[in-house]
C-alpha cells in the first residue's frame, strides 16, 4: 500500500463522524487510488451494518431539535460551514486532485469554488424561504422530512455532497452521508468542517462503504424518510424500488445526454463561440459530469465548418494538463467502447487525431465524432468521457426535435442570434437547464431532471423544498 515509490500522500481516515463524534468504524479497509497516478492515496475504515443503524438513530434523535431551531441559527451554522470551506479551500483542492484527478486548477475552481457558491445561494435562499404561507383560512407549513439518507457520486466529491447536503441542513433535516467509494475522502474534510461550525451532534453524519451495503440498507431503513441520490441512471433504478417498500421519498439526479443546438440564424462568430463552449463544456472534468453537453447539434450546410472548429477546440485539450483522467480503468474501458467504429452510425468520422498520453493515469484521447447516426449507441447513451458527437439538422424544427430524441434531460444548450426564437427553443426543450447563448451556471437555480435524467430538483430554494413536507392548517 505505502510501497516507497509512493509519490501521493496516503490520507488515513480510520474514524466515522457519527452523532457529533469521531468512532472507530467497524467495516473493513478501503484503498483509494489517484486516477492520475494509479498510487494509492488514502485508506478509509467503511461503516459496518452497526455503524449505519446508529448514525440513523443519531440523525433521528437530533431531527426535532434542529428542524425546531430558528431559521437564523441554522443560517449562522451554515455561513460558518461556508468560512471554513473557504479558508481551507486549498486543502479540499489537494485532496480532490489526489482522489478524483482533476488537475490543480480544475479542482480549486470547479470542485470547491463552485460548491462555495452553491453554500452562498441556499442560504440566501433559507432567509426567504417561505416557510409559513397562506392560502384563504389555511396556514400552509413546509416542514422538514426528517431524516436524509444523502448517496453520491465519485465525479464532483465535494461539489455533489453540498448540492445535497446543504439545503437538507437548511430546511432543518437531519442527514446520513454514504459517500462514493471511489472518492469519500473530500466528505470527511468536510465533515471536520460541520464539526468545528458547531453543528449540534447527530445533525451530520459520514458512513462510508459500499453502495451495495451501507447504500441499500440507508434505502430500505424504516427511520428515513427520504433518499437523495446522485449517479447512474441503473442504480437510480433500483433505489427507486427498493425506496418505494417503505414509500420513501426520492430525489434522484441520473445521467444524461445533453444537447446543444446551433439554431440557422447563428452568424459565424456565434458558431464559433458555440462550438468553442460546447468543447469545452463537454471535457470538463474529463468529460465526467452529468451535464455534458455532449451531443452538438447544428444545421446540415455548417457540419464541415463545425468539424474544424470542433478539432481546433479539442486540440488545446491535452491529456494530463488541462484534461484529467477517467476515475478508474474500468471507466477508461467503458469509455473507449464508445470509440469503437460503428458505435457512432455507419457515416459517423472521427474528426480529431490521437494525442500521446500520459504513462500512468486513466487518460483518454479526447475525441469529437461527427456525422453521428441520432439513433446510434454513441448518441443515446451517456459516455461520461470525453467524447463529443456532432449531429446534423435539416431545420431548427428538426435540431430541437433531434434534441429531444433521448431518454435522458438534464442539461442542454440553444445558440441563435435571434434571442426571442432561441427562448422559444429553449422552451420547447424537455431538459431541465437550458443555457442560452452562453447563459453561465446559476448556483442558485434549480438544478435537475427531466424524464430518466430523475425526479426532484437540488440546489437553492428549490432544495430546500424538495426536503420540506407540506402542511395545510385550517383555521
Ligand atoms: P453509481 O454506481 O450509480 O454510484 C453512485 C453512488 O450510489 C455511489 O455512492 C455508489 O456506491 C452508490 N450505490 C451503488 N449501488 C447502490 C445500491 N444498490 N443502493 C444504494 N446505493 C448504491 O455510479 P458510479 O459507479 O459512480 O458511476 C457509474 C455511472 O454513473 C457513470 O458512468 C455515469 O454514467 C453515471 N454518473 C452520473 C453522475 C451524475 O451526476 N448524474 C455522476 C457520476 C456518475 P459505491 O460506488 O461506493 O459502491
Ligand atoms: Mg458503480
Amino acid at each position: 500500500m505505502t510501497d516507497a515509490t509512493t509519490r501521493d500522500t496516503v490520507q488515513r481516515e480510520a474514524e466515522l463522524y457519527i452523532g457529533g463524534r469521531w468512532v472507530p468504524g467497524g467495516g473493513t479497509d478501503l484503498e483509494v487510488e489517484n486516477p492520475a497516478t494509479e498510487q494509492v492515496t488514502g485508506v478509509i475504515t467503511q461503516a459496518s451494518t452497526g455503524d449505519v443503524e446508529a448514525a440513523v438513530a443519531a440523525a433521528k434523535a437530533a431531527f426535532p431539535e434542529w428542524a425546531g431551531r430558528p431559521v437564523a441559527e441554522r443560517a449562522a451554522v451554515l455561513r460558518r460551514v461556508r468560512d471554513i470551506v473557504a479558508e481551507r479551500a486549498d486543502v479540499f483542492a489537494d485532496i480532490i486532485n489526489r482522489e478524483q484527478g482533476s488537475p490543480p486548477k480544475l479542482a480549486r475552481a470547479l470542485h470547491v469554488d463552485t460548491p462555495i457558491a452553491v453554500v452562498d445561494a441556499t442560504i440566501a435562499a433559507l432567509e426567504r424561504f417561505p416557510f409559513a404561507s397562506e392560502i384563504g383560512n389555511s396556514l400552509i407549513r413546509r416542514e422538514p422530512v426528517g431524516v436524509v439518507a444523502a448517496i453520491t457520486p465519485w465525479n464532483l466529491p465535494l461539489h455533489q455532497v453540498v448540492v445535497k447536503v446543504v439545503p437538507a441542513l437548511a430546511a432543518g433535516t437531519t442527514v446520513v452521508l454514504k459517500p462514493a467509494g471511489l472518492t469519500p475522502l473530500a466528505a470527511f474534510e468536510l465533515a471536520r468542517a460541520f464539526d468545528a461550525a458547531g453543528l449540534p451532534p447527530g445533525v451530520f453524519n459520514l458512513v462510508p462503504g459500499s453502495g451495495r451495503v451501507v447504500g441499500d440498507l440507508l434505502t430500505r431503513h424504516p427511520d428515513v424518510a427520504q433518499v437523495s441520490f446522485t449517479g447512474s441512471t441503473p442504480v437510480g433504478r433500483t433505489i427507486a424500488g427498493v425506496a418505494a417498500e417503505t414509500l420513501k421519498r426520492v430525489t434522484l439526479e441520473l445521467g444524461g445526454k445533453s444537447a446543444s443546438v446551433v439554431l440557422s440564424d447563428a452568424t459565424d462568430e456565434l458558431l464559433a463561440k458555440a462550438v468553442k463552449i460546447t468543447v469545452a463544456n463537454c471535457f470538463l472534468n474529463g468529460g465526467q459530469t452529468c451535464t455534458a453537453l455532449s451531443r452538438l447539434i447544428v444545421p446540415g450546410h455548417r457540419v464541415e465548418q463545425v468539424e474544424e472548429l470542433a478539432a481546433a477546440a479539442a486540440a488545446k485539450y491535452a491529456p494530463g494538463s488541462r484534461l484529467g483522467p477517467l476515475i478508474s480503468a474500468d471507466q477508461r474501458k467503458e469509455v473507449e467502447s464508445f470509440l469503437e467504429p460503428g458505435a457512432g452510425g455507419s457515416a459517423a468520422v472521427t474528426v480529431t487525431s490521437p494525442v500521446d498520453l500520459p504513462a500512468h493515469g486513466f487518460y483518454v484521447t479526447p475525441t469529437v465524432v461527427s456525422r453521428v447516426d441520432p439513433d446510434s449507441r454513441l448518441a443515446q447513451e451517456e459516455v461520461f468521457g470525453p467524447v463529443l458527437s456532432i449531429l446534423s439538422a435539416g431545420s431548427d424544427d428538426d435540431a430541437v426535435a433531434i434534441a429531444n430524441n433521448s431518454i435522458y434531460g438534464l442539461g442542454g444548450a440553444v445558440w441563435g442570434t435571434d434571442s426571442d426564437a432561441a427562448l422559444a427553443a429553449a422552451a420547447r426543450m424537455q431538459t431541465g437547464q437550458v443555457d442560452v447563448n452562453g447563459g453561465t451556471f446559476n448556483a442558485g437555480a434549480p438544478f435537475g431532471g427531466y424524464k430518466q435524467s430523475g425526479t426532484g430538483r437540488e440546489i437553492g430554494e428549490y432544495g430546500i423544498a424538495d426536503v420540506c413536507e407540506i402542511k395545510a392548517v385550517q383555521r
